[in-house]
């Protein structure tokens, strides 16, 4: 891996106010997906570095809640101005433990880095209350204060900007952060530490541990010092968290798994649906919690969509995602490359129809190429699971109330996608789907200024926005009374 700024590479965690080196034995190695080789070495960590690192940030918390927003507000700014001027290095450490496209990742790079500029702007905003009183000599008083030590879990779909949305309103907010990425992207996190420490976020205020998933998630969870919890990742763990976070009755923020239906209808045009549809369903290889997982076509327009969407899905170019004109990369491991496959292999067996690819990738590896299956019915894998890859699976319907119906037809409730050009048919359909965000006529919906998250089984709490912010703070009642 060649970088410009060598030391943003740091094979170490940073533990409450020191670095913790990965020295063998007690190392975890982190592979490059798209060629299989080990880039480096992560400390072991466990439940008693963990707990140190709490410790470590309910002391630093303190300092930090007691100083002005807009002091805050300007080491952030500091952390974000490095973030883009290492965005390059940022970006090759991404895509060689992630996999996705230089291009791509250096995205996510000023993806992550837009929530850190925006929360260091809206944390000077943490406005309160004043309610008058309910007796003569009474006033009511709101103040919103930083609810203390906040712990995160974070996934590999996006090693970056899945940090930055809990870390920066965290911070923002006067909160202290002890994150633990996910195995397969650790140094991405730590990256963004090093950049921390040297914006002059004081110490202890914002650990990265690695180790043992289990061992620090049941400190995080167990430790009365961690007054809430913000997690990102599949449901399963999420509901595990949950349940484990009650003794302690923690607050909770967890960002869950999807199954987004993209609608198209007879009125849209279906050039810009195509595009739409390939934004929504393969970036990041489809492996992101918003990727459309069942495009609804309506009957009058589905051949003419499935035609052009497999042309373009053709076009789309899998690699190494360090190599020029590579848009889709590996998937992360042979367990996504088996989920894709037992898909697929489901749905054909079922009588879908394959448009494109449906096989394995020559490029070997956890390479799958980029499909399209048609003729995807209701009781198919595809339909009910998240499948978290490159394969576009196309459902045919009547009318609004089908789609509907079909649509809200899971337990999932995060993104929606609904492409038309009758103005009362959006609001009528956007307002019937039971999801958290709907984009309209777009594929494309995440950004730090609105709020993202979901309904049902897809979580809890919002990241991005003013939102955002509140999930970071307590409200207090000051009852002021003699008057
Ligand atoms: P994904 O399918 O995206 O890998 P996971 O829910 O398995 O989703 O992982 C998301 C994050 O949750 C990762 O950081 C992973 O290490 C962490 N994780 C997995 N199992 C546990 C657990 N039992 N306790 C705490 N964190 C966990």
């Amino acid at each position: 891996m060649h970088l410009q700024n060598p030391a943003l590479f740091r094979q170490a965690a940073c533990v409450g106010t020191n670095w913790h080196d990965a020295t063998a034995p007690h190392t975890i190695a982190v592979t490059n997906p798209a060629t299989g080789k080990v880039i480096g070495q992560v400390p072991d960590l466990g439940a008693a570095e963990t707990r140190a690192a709490i410790e470590a940030a309910e002391i630093a918390q303190k300092a930090w809640a007691a100083r002005t927003a807009a002091d805050r507000s300007a080491v952030l700014r500091r952390w974000f101005d490095l973030i883009l001027d290492n965005k390059s290095d940022l970006a090759t450490i991404l895509t060689c433990e992630q996999g996705k496209p230089l291009l791509e990742a250096a995205g996510e790079i000023e993806y992550g880095a837009s929530f850190i500029e925006w929360f260091a702007e809206e944390g000077k905003r943490v406005y309160g209350d004043l309610i008058p009183g309910h007796q003569r000599d009474k006033r009511i008083l709101v103040l919103k204060q930083p609810v203390g030590v906040v712990a995160a879990i974070t996934p590999w779909n996006f090693p970056m900007a899945m940090i930055t949305r809990k870390a920066a309103p965290a911070l923002a907010a006067g909160c202290a952060m002890v994150l633990k990425p996910a195995e397969q992207t650790p140094f991405s996190a730590i990256a963004l530490a090093v950049l921390a420490e040297e914006a002059g976020l004081p110490k202890g205020l914002f650990s990265v541990l690695t180790g043992s998933a289990r061992e620090i998630g049941g400190e995080m969870t167990a430790n009365a010092r961690v007054r809430k919890l913000t997690f990102t990742g599949s449901t399963e763990v999420g509901a595990k968290l949950y349940r484990q976070s009650a003794a302690t009755i923690k607050k909770l923020a967890l960002e869950l798994g999807g199954n987004a239906p993209f609608i198209v209808f007879d009125d849209a045009d279906i050039e810009a649906a195509v595009e739409g549809a390939i934004v929504a369903k393969f970036r990041n290889n489809g492996q992101t919690c918003v990727c459309a997982n069942r495009i609804y076509v309506q009957e009058a327009v589905y051949d003419a969509f499935a035609d052009r969407l497999a042309a373009a899905v053709g076009r789309l170019v899998t690699g190494n995602g360090c190599d020029d004109g590579v848009v889709l990369g590996p998937l992360i491991d042979a367990a996504a490359l088996e989920k894709v496959e037992a898909h697929v292999f489901d749905a054909v067996c079922g009588g879908a129809r394959v448009l494109v690819g449906a096989r394995r990738h020559s490029l070997g590896g956890t390479f799958y190429e980029a499909t399209v299956l048609a003729d995807v019915t209701a009781g198919m894998a595809v339909a009910r699971e998240e499948t978290f890859g490159p394969v576009a699976a196309l459902f045919r319907f009547r009318d609004e109330a089908d789609v509907i119906a079909q649509a809200n037809d899971t337990e999932f409730g995060l993104a929606s996608y609904i492409y038309a050009r009758d103005l009362s048919r959006v609001f009528r359909v956007a307002e019937a789907l039971e999801y958290g965000m709907v984009g309209v006529n777009t594929g494309l919906i995440s950004t730090a200024a609105a709020p993202f998250g979901g309904t049902k089984q897809s979580g809890l709490g919002r990241e991005g926005s003013r939102y955002g912010l509140e999930e970071f703070l307590e409200l207090k009642y000051v009852c002021l009374g003699g008057i």
